[in-house]
């Protein structure tokens, strides 16, 4: 886990680098249930719980349960003159294979199945390997992969496709609620809740602390005496094993947070991080044309989304195909206007709202624009949590086509516009997640971000100190 190049900078309490703003502060001791914000952008920067790993486990394993017990089981069915149709939360998704549209497919089941249930298995394992007395290597890579799949995780999105679907069947025919209907709303508190109480900042800094403890444990130790290991509740990291041995800045060394765990250390970029062995950079590499790239294509792909049908309804030989902003007619029409309203913000306003705001941040980027930094700051941050609720349209259009397969009588089949509206979602969420906000605060405060190389910690100019705030949540 360890890689000698790097030099660590938390002699004292751990330097953190503010993902929304690029600001470097020094994490101070807080109490639990106290979040240290940044002081510049409010960003969260590292939650503190009282319980930092026997609830998250806890929870962790309710969700897991409640999560198999959701796809193993009966979802919905369908009544209708004298036929039976049953389905379970996935059986869209071979449906959209067999109509052709096998993008759907894999989104359908990676972000309803896959993926939930492997980050639910990673945290335990990594929870479960945090009680070992000699934590193996490998759950660093576990908890790597843990971060990265976190906003492909849609399972509560799938459940307002599902109360969405079931207003359009109920209008159809008789809906009976098999077990995975309540296993999944269960799911999805409890998942909430796993997720609210988990940090993985501290699972890193257990990681990082169990590592230099093995190491200070382990027969014996050549050359340089390790230094205590302090003791206490704080959230202090420690460095992991011999780095501790402060090294000579290195020609380009600059100071560098980790994308993924969030280290701060000095290193030349490309190096690998000392704790979690990602690569370190010291931004987003290309991130400006990269995004524009990802949001051009998804502006493209906007226009057939909205012009194509998403899906084909047809009841006793009557109907006909239905666009995304026909269906939010016909909610309407029919007087259920909070549907309507879900449908409409979902599937047209943050779409637009992603393109338009992705489009302005990138240009004012590229301008060296510092006109209302901390609100664009904030889009980013709205942009970027809103993204996956745009997949409502696509998992109602999911559940409706695995239980309307009444051939004449009543069949609903899933169109292109889906396809193209799932490929605007998915593009835009990598754009949001390639653009790094970052840089807007470095070009317009050029001495913002960029650390000169240092030795040792106490000659770095730390921008600020800790700022703690009232816990959000
Ligand atoms: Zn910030
Ligand atoms: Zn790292």
């Amino acid at each position: 886990m360890a890689a000698p190049s790097t030099t660590s900078l938390e002699a004292g309490h751990p330097l953190r680098e503010c993902d929304d703003c690029g600001l470097v502060v020094r994490l101070g001791p807080v109490s639990p249930g106290v979040d240290s914000r940044c002081p510049r952008c409010d960003a969260v920067l590292r939650r503190h719980r009282e319980s930092e790993f026997h609830a998250p486990m806890a929870l962790a394993v309710a969700s897991l349960v409640l999560c198999l017990l959701t796809v193993s089981s009966p979802f919905l069915g369908l009544r209708l003159l004298g036929q039976d149709r049953d389905s379970e939360v996935f059986s869209g998704a071979w449906v959209f294979y067999d109509d052709g549209l096998w993008i759907l497919s894999i989104l359908v089941i990676a972000t309803v199945v896959l993926v939930p249930l492997l980050r639910l298995g990673l945290r335990l394992m990594v929870l479960g390997g945090l009680r070992m007395d000699r934590p193996p290597p490998i759950l660093a890579t576990m908890l790597r992969w843990h971060e990265k799949l976190g906003i492909w995780t849609m399972l509560e999105v799938f459940l307002f496709g599902a109360l969405v679907s079931y207003t359009r069947l109920a209008d159809l025919a008789e809906v009976e609620f098999g077990p995975a209907v309540y296993g999944l709303a269960a799911a999805v508190v409890a998942m909430v809740a796993a997720d609210g109480s988990f940090e993985p900042q501290a699972a890193w800094d257990a990681l990082e602390r169990r590592a230099a403890t093995a190491h200070a444990t382990s027969p014996p130790p050549a050359g340089p005496a390790n230094s205590p290991q302090p003791a206490g509740p704080t959230n202090s990291l420690q460095p992991a094993g011999p780095a501790k041995v402060t090294q000579p800045a290195r020609a380009g060394a600059m100071r560098i947070a980790c994308d993924c765990c969030h280290k701060v250390s000095l290193a030349v970029p490309g190096d690998a991080c000392p704790r979690c062995d990602s690569t370190l950079r010291h931004r987003k590499p290309n991130s400006i044309t990269r995004s524009w790239a990802l949001l051009i294509a998804a502006a493209v792909l906007y226009i057939p989304a909205n012009y194509y049908p998403v899906m084909t309804v047809v009841t006793l030989g009557q109907g006909g195909p239905h666009t995304i902003l026909g269906g939010v007619m016909e909610f309407a029409e029919s007087g259920f206007l909070p549907l309507a309203l879900i449908v409409f913000l979902a599937s047209v306003a943050v779409p637009m709202l992603k393109l338009l705001g992705l489009a302005w941040m990138l240009i004012a980027t590229q301008q060296g624009s510092a006109r209302a930094l901390l609100f664009r700051t904030r889009l980013y941050r709205f942009v970027e949590a809103i993204g996956r609720w745009s997949m409502i349209d696509v998992f109602v259009v999911s559940v409706l086509i695995a239980l309307v397969r009444f051939g004449p009588i009543a069949s609903i089949n899933a169109d292109i516009g889906a396809a193209c509206f799932g490929a605007v979602v998915v593009l835009t969420m990598i754009a949001a997640e390639t653009f790094d906000p970052r840089l807007m605060w470095d070009v317009a405060e050029e001495d913002t971000a960029v650390t000169p190389a240092v030795n040792n910690d106490r000659s770095a100019p730390i921008a600020a100190s800790a700022h703690e705030s009232p816990a959000a949540r």
